[in-house]
């Protein structure tokens, strides 16, 4: 089967972002999975390089706009070789095949009859590259929530293309195929937009910076083609039109566009799928729009002055906390943005977020179990597996299950419950090996059991590889390479199997595949100095004097309130009563109490923590819990052991 996969192609006005490189890393991922499961892949992106605002940029640099295409270009193509985005195609606009394919689409729909010779006056708001109606300002400013700026008053003849005359094909096409766009409420609002009628889009600009409009279409002197009308032909040129045949055929229509949910209503999910039926080419297969990543609750966007963070900084900063490698850390940023913005949805980034996920669930679930299973059979079996056992019922049924959930998770995009069910698995997997106890076994002798254990597991862990490795592949690699199994050829169908790993198999070295180095300078509360000194520096760092220990103000509270944060699923958001004052808290607690369990019950808060905004709440103090450690659902919330009056002071 064949599957054709495109992100946007990104503006040349900005360099890659983490907002940028999620839609990349989601891309990459489906393209991964799909070459694993067997099907001829198409995956492309590029830059979108003819907007105005090139021009004023490359005047701004001093150089001409190519040549600033250029570089922006180049700085795109290196951000996506660091983050192991295996595109097949990177198109510029402004390559000839593109121009080729521009010019062919435009004069087919004029000789459709789909563009006209009109005059266009109004608005145009020029980050936007969107031509607005006077009803559509506000306050004579651009409608755009993300951007709001002052808009440009333009004059000039320009063709215009008969979107209006799509408005009821585009309904229907729609309500003919309900998992078309998605996610749902994106669907609802491209209805809503086409409902309120479309009007005709003016699809050329007065300029010499663009592709121009065909000389067979009568007085185009002058004429470019709108930047986005451009654009958005790109998926067309990708995959062969209009110089090869066959290769379109194979490839077109496209399977999946997957964007920003700012360029999917106008112009993707109504724009584009017009442009095609009056060129009377087939429709995209599907459409998806994810959110944006907030940082701190603040939206990151191309049009606001907020700078989102670039990936090389968030992976400077990983290597540097953890002492991992570079494809460590790219493969914990990639893991970290799948797993935490649920698709469609907005997210909240946080470089702390990244280095939690590290710690909690690549070192600690997918790193350990690697790192204590390799290292027994490195003692117990010098290095070598057994014969390979029967599959094991405590295993074989939670890979299975982790296979089928990931399945059914991307095929709808579901990158986060696709994520947690394997980690459901390892859990399980991690389970296993304390309960079987592979050292007790040693100690005993019992050495039927030891082979079968041992085997188990590190199948195991060849299982966890293959699931894992459309996320993180370089990951999946490092697993094999530690399993000893060079060459090895993976494919989706392992996820399902067992016994691969084969008898006599030699392991390879075993390395921390997700390390932690240790705090290197702790400042410790006594003597404010820096501790160099290891496991001393830890000792002193547990003694507070009695005054520090004062100054933490710990109060007795009621839950008034309990709900879930949207997008965490370890999070609830609390109000608590702590003596004539409400107060917000989140608190992570979510995989072991239900919302409703806790509304009366009494806490102890630190409440002279300082506010700290998680998933855009601000939390206005801690509630104090004690868990297993390892165990998020093991935790248990610390009470007076007999009521106390609300605000009662703990010390
Ligand atoms: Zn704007």
């Amino acid at each position: 089967m064949k599957f054709y996969i495109t992100t946007p192609i990104y503006y040349v006005n900005a360099v890659a972002t983490v907002g940028t490189a999620y839609t990349s890393i989601a891309c990459d991922t489906l393209a991964r999975y799909r070459r694993l499961r067997g099907d001829d892949v198409l995956f492309t992106t590029g830059t979108d390089e003819h907007a105005v605002r090139v021009l004023r940029l490359a005047e701004e640099a001093g150089v001409d706009p190519k040549t600033y295409a250029d570089r922006v270009a180049a700085q795109f193509v290196e951000d996506w070789r660091r983050l192991n985005i295996s595109y097949d195609d990177f198109i510029r606009t402004t390559e000839p095949r593109q121009h080729r394919a521009v010019q062919r689409f435009f004069e087919t729909i004029y000789q459709n009859g789909d563009l006209y010779l009109g005059s266009y006056e109004g608005w145009y708001c020029v980050p936007d590259e969107t031509f607005l109606a006077e009803t559509e300002l506000i306050n004579g400013r651009c409608p755009n929530p993300e951007c709001g700026r002052p808009v440009e008053w333009v004059s000039e003849p320009a063709y215009f293309f008969r979107f209006s005359n799509y408005g009821d094909r585009l309904l229907a096409h729609i309500a003919a195929n309900p998992d078309w766009l998605i996610p749902e409420f994106r669907k609802n609002e491209a209805v809503s937009f086409i409902r309120g009628g479309l009007r005709d889009v003016c699809v050329t600009r007065r300029s010499t910076w663009g592709i121009p409009l065909p000389p067979s279409i009568p007085d185009s002197e002058g004429l470019v083609i709108y930047v986005w009308a451009d654009a958005l032909v790109n998926y067309l040129t990708c995959a062969g039109y209009p110089d090869d045949a066959e290769e379109f055929a194979k490839f077109w229509p496209a399977d999946l566009h997957v964007m920003a949910k700012d360029i999917f209503t106008r112009f993707h999910a109504t724009m584009w799928p017009a442009m095609l039926m009056s060129a009377g080419l087939p429709l995209p297969k599907q459409m998806a729009a994810h959110g944006y990543w907030t940082v701190a609750g603040e939206k990151i966007s191309k049009s606001r002055s907020v700078q989102p963070p670039r990936p090389e900084p968030v992976l400077e900063r990983v290597m540097a906390e953890t002492g991992c490698t570079q494809e460590r850390a790219v493969d914990a940023l990639r893991y970290y943005e799948l797993r935490e913005m649920t698709f469609g949805q907005d997210g909240d980034f946080s470089v702390e977020g990244v280095l939690r996920r590290y710690a909690d669930d690549l070192a600690n679930d997918l790193g350990n179990l690697l790192n204590r299973v390799l290292p027994m059979i490195a003692r117990y079996r010098q290095g070598r597996l057994t014969q390979p056992c029967p599959p094991d019922p405590a295993l074989h049924p939670a890979a299975q299950q982790a296979a089928a959930d990931w399945e059914r998770c991307a095929d709808v995009l579901d990158f986060r419950g696709g994520l947690e069910a394997i980690w459901v698995f390892l859990a399980a997997a991690n389970r296993y090996v304390d309960q079987q106890a592979p050292w007790a076994l040693a100690k005993a002798g019992d050495n039927e059991a030891l082979d079968r254990v041992l085997y188990s597991a590190a199948e195991a862990i060849r299982i966890a590889a293959c699931l894992v490795a459309p996320v993180m592949p370089d990951t999946a690699d490092e697993i094999e390479r530690q399993l000893g199994l060079i060459g090895w050829e993976r494919t989706w169908q392992q996820a399902w199997q067992w016994g691969l790993l084969p008898a006599g198999q030699a392991i390879g070295q075993a390395r921390p595949l997700f390390p932690r180095t240790e705090p290197r300078k702790v400042a410790t509360a006594a003597t404010g100095k820096a501790d160099k000194t290891g496991e001393g520096a830890s000792k002193e760092r547990a003694m507070v004097s009695f005054n520090e220990f004062k100054k933490i103000e710990l109060r007795v509270g009621e839950v008034v309130s309990a709900e879930p944060v949207p997008g965490a699923d370890k999070l609830l958001k609390l109000v608590v009563d702590i003596g004539g004052e409400q107060r917000t808290m989140v608190a992570g607690i979510a995989l072991s109490y239900q919302p409703q369990e806790l509304v009366g019950k009494q806490v102890v808060v630190v409440a002279n923590l300082e506010p700290a905004t998680i998933r855009g709440v601000r939390s206005e103090g801690m509630i104090l819990a004690g868990w297993v450690k390892g165990d998020d659902k093991s935790i248990s919330i610390v009470a007076p052991d007999r009521p106390l009056p609300k605000g009662s002071t703990v010390s």
